[in-house]
């Protein structure tokens, strides 16, 4: 099957972030045994999820992980032209398809390139690492880079991410992490609102709170020119509350995420947020004994990619795509979790974000066949 074929197949497979992805891996699995490699299933505890890591080659140090997940983002509510989980050939240069290049383009590439990868004679080997639930919050990279180096002796030098970045190599990724914030005031006619707490109210200096905290960081020259824009974010993007102007509300909520560059923390930025929670809520309970606020994070915080561009791999990646620069990005993926398992980590591959969880997400076959490339060019490296 040549990388179009194989894509076909892996979007024929509607495994969204948070559903079994058993289809798509079990698949995935029958094909790289085919060629008689054997691969590894990580599995999550209910066993209704796994990833997959296998190695192609000797079993020596510094070889190179190929990374991708499995699972895309939904579909409903878009206005899609095509059907999303059928690859569809524009006849317009593209190939339209959820997930075509966020990001089964990659992983199609590398599974194509696989008998190249067994024909050649490899020197260092390559692994296939491929995940699940990264679209929910990189859940499942932590477990499958353990993984991987509990599994083999030898231990890889590089990991490659195949986000798309259009085969430019990226070094700096932003972590991230999402929350929501319930608070629980108490309700009563609006003239009361001395007498009583305000969810909504509580909820907007909370909200403010978080809006200075990030405005302090900016002015305590917390900044890193790589990204755009240069320093962490936060930002509440749902608020919820309240039923009518006469009614104090109740209950409040709102949604935010924290993006981090890589000289700050999101879960220091998370404690200091709760530390100054638990202070109001011990000044408001003077007014309302049981006023709460509780915070939830979504996920635990995906660390952010901080590759020096002095790094080997920088370079290295630069001559597997022939382009000698280098690039930042403010989207999460699974890279940092590859480098705290101590591997040097880049994103590099096929196809571009602007197209991805969109409606008609596509890829350009141009940007495949340089995806196939750029393997062949890696194999070429690891054979000398
Ligand atoms: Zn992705």
């Amino acid at each position: 099957m040549n990388e179009i074929e194989i894509l076909k197949k892996l979007v024929s497979f509607p495994v969204l972030g948070g559903n079994s992805n058993l289809s798509i891996i079990t698949w995935i699995k029958e094909y790289i045994e085919s060629y008689g490699v054997p691969t590894q299933l990580v599995p999550n505890k209910q066993k209704n999820k796994a990833s997959l890591h296998c190695r192609i080659g000797p079993k020596t140090d510094g070889g190179v992980i190929l990374s991708g997940h499995t699972d895309v983002v939904p579909v409903e509510g878009q206005d899609w032209t095509t059907d999303p989980f059928v690859l569809t050939d524009g006849n317009d240069g593209k190939l339209y398809g959820r997930g075509s290049c966020d990001m089964k383009g990659f992983i199609a590439c590398c599974l194509a390139v696989l008998p190249q990868m067994l024909k050649a004679d490899l020197k260092t080997p390559i692994y296939f690492a491929f995940s699940y639930d990264e679209e929910i919050g990189c859940l499942a990279a932590p477990e499958l880079v353990k993984a991987i180096n509990s599994h083999y002796e030898e231990k890889p030098k590089y990991a490659i991410i195949g986000e798309p970045s259009m085969l430019k190599p990226i070094i700096g990724q932003k972590g991230i992490c999402v929350l929501d914030t319930h608070v629980n005031g108490s309700a009563g006619h609006s003239s009361r609102i001395k007498q009583e707490v305000s969810a909504i109210h509580e909820s907007a200096r909370l909200v403010l709170w978080l809006e200075d905290k990030m405005n302090q960081l900016v002015s305590e020259g917390r900044l890193d020119h790589r990204f755009h824009p240069p320093h962490s974010s936060l930002h509440i993007g749902q608020i919820q509350g309240g039923i009518a102007p006469n009614i104090i509300a109740d209950k409040a909520s709102f949604f935010w995420d924290v993006r981090c560059i890589p000289k700050d923390k999101a879960e220091d930025i998370i404690l200091e947020f709760e530390a100054h929670c638990s202070k109001r809520e011990n000044e408001l309970r003077k007014i309302f004994p049981i006023f709460k606020i509780d915070t939830r994070q979504h996920h635990p915080p995906v660390p952010p990619l901080d590759t020096n561009e002095n790094d080997e791999i920088v370079a290295f990646t630069q001559s597997i795509v022939n382009d000698q620069s280098w690039d930042t990005v403010a989207y999460a993926a699974e890279a940092g979790q590859f480098a705290e398992g101590g591997f040097q980590s880049i994103i590099c591959g096929p196809g571009s974000i602007a197209q991805a969880h969109r409606a008609n997400e596509y890829i350009e076959i141009e940007q495949m066949n340089r995806g196939v490339a750029m393997i062949e060019n890696l194999i070429k490296k690891q054979s000398k």
